[in-house]
């Protein structure tokens, strides 16, 4: 059987199911956009009844996406810990590690030469330049509006653009790149939710502690508690999923210019291609090339990660879920605490893909002529600036600045250009996110299998519900 065949099959195998999730998506995207057709202007007025609607689907969908947000940080730490501290000794770590940069690498410049062949041949900038002014008039007030729930302070485009590493590597403020990995207080780092910094304590902390020996058991029982009851919490949250999951994509599909698939349709096409490309042909050949990870079945096992991905747009949200759905399917717990909250932080190939289209397209939308070397840039600052950006919602979008900075367009056009790929980024980032955490799991998958580390017996038993 042809793969996107056994793809398809996979995909209705996993709906029947997640059939709770799914249907809260197919149903979220039918109710936004009746909201976006029928209520646009009451929408927007204060104690309307579209502003109520509105405002009761967002309060379901954030208590929802809160509450996964909550056991992040305990899950990544005890899952950390235990899964260094069991693998022990320096090589199989460094194999890990290793095999994990080496599929990463590949992934991400598969995307990025994607990107740029998509964006380079659809040319999908070409004539769009008045429509982009004239949107982002429109959606200028508002996109910014999105951007900064000023309240809880965690999304302003200044502070995820200040955090990002990039943004010093690019002043050549190379003590600032260091102060955003290291953390000189890794509770203020907890406390902040920088994940990198996180990591890298963390890692060295499990590493120690599997060398001090027998000494280490309290530690990391405690920690073992920790994660068989974080996983327990998730279990319990994932009831909420559905009502959730219809809530967040309800709220997204009645905020997106609808109107824009028509005018923008090559834009779209290429992206939504080089998704499709990344999610139908090129994990699925590197499952077949580099494992006998049959794909079918692992597409099933994953597909409640990957729906949670799409609806909350966060790899970060949604690591409690994909370590849950490939440990239970087998995948060992040393490979998925190891590779996963790395992938979830790290790897975003499907961002670093819709950079470069994004960037090349509005180029071509400002006639800017790009020499190879600068596309071949892009495709660079891309791959360090999706992977530097946090797994968070628009974190790809608003790292874009870094890279679109030196390309030589005036002020005014970048700030156009931004607020107007802000018009439309939230789909776009449920899809992006959906194969973000996709390719964290293959990779986990392949890794698992080179080293051993899959159960396959729980690999094809779709009711398993152990964890290894
Ligand atoms: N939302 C994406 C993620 O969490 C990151 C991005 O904005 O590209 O994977």
């Amino acid at each position: 059987m042809k793969l996107p065949m056994q793809i398809f099959i996979a995909l209705g195998l996993a709906i029947k199911r997640n059939i709770h999730i799914f249907l809260g998506i197919i149903l979220g995207i039918i109710f936004g956009v009746i909201m976006n057709s029928y209520l646009p202007q009451a929408a927007l007025e204060n104690n309307s009844i579209g502003m109520i609607i509105f405002n009761i689907l967002d309060l379901i969908g954030q208590i929802f996406l809160r509450l996964i947000q909550m056991v992040v940080i305990p899950l990544v730490f005890s899952a950390i810990i235990i899964g260094i501290s069991s693998i022990g000794d320096n090589k199989q770590l460094g194999k890990f590690g290793g095999k994990m940069v080496f599929y990463y690498a590949i992934i991400t410049i598969v995307a990025v030469v994607l990107g740029a062949g998509l964006a380079t041949g659809l040319k999908p900038g070409e004539g769009v330049q008045n429509y982009i002014s004239e949107q982002s008039q429109i959606e200028i007030q508002k996109s910014f509006n999105h951007i900064q729930p000023s309240d809880s302070g965690d999304l302003s485009i200044v502070n995820i653009i200040d955090d990002n590493p990039l943004k010093s590597l690019a002043q050549g403020d190379t003590e600032a790149v260091i102060t955003s990995i290291i953390p000189d207080n890794p509770v203020k780092a907890l406390a902040q939710g920088n994940m990198i910094a996180i990591i890298l304590f963390v890692s060295i902390f499990a590493v120690a502690l599997a060398k001090v020996g027998e000494i280490n058991r309290p530690v990391v029982a405690f920690f073992e508690s920790l994660f068989a009851a974080t996983m327990k919490v998730i279990d319990w949250i994932m009831y909420l999923a559905a009502p959730g999951i219809f809530a967040l994509v309800a709220t997204s599909v009645s905020q997106f210019g609808l109107s824009m698939f028509g005018a923008l349709s090559k834009y779209f096409i290429a992206i939504f291609l080089g998704f499709a490309i990344q999610l139908f042909i090129l994990y699925p050949l590197m499952l077949k090339i580099f494992s006998k990870v049959p794909i079918l079945t692992f597409y099933s096992a994953i597909a409640e990660a990957m729906m949670v991905a799409f609806g909350t747009a966060s790899s970060s949200a949604t690591l409690p879920l994909t370590i849950a759905c490939c440990e239970k399917r087998g995948i060992s717990h040393k490979i998925c605490s190891f590779v996963l909250p790395l992938g979830a932080t790290l790897n975003m190939d499907a961002s670093a893909l819709f950079q470069v289209v994004s960037v090349i397209f509005l180029t071509q939308a400002y006639d800017l002529h790009l020499s190879i070397f600068q596309i071949l840039l892009i495709m660079l600052l891309a791959i360090i600036a999706s992977s530097t950006s946090a797994g968070i919602p628009s974190a790809g979008l608003i790292t874009i600045v870094l890279i679109l900075q030196g390309l030589g367009l005036e002020a005014s056009q970048l700030v156009q250009g931004f607020a107007f790929l802000f018009a439309i980024e939230r789909i776009i980032d449920m899809f992006r996110t959906m194969n973000n955490v996709t390719s964290d799991a293959v990779v986990a998958a392949l890794i698992a299998d080179n080293e051993n580390e899959i159960n396959y017996d729980l690999l094809s038993n779709p009711d398993s519900t152990e964890i290894v």
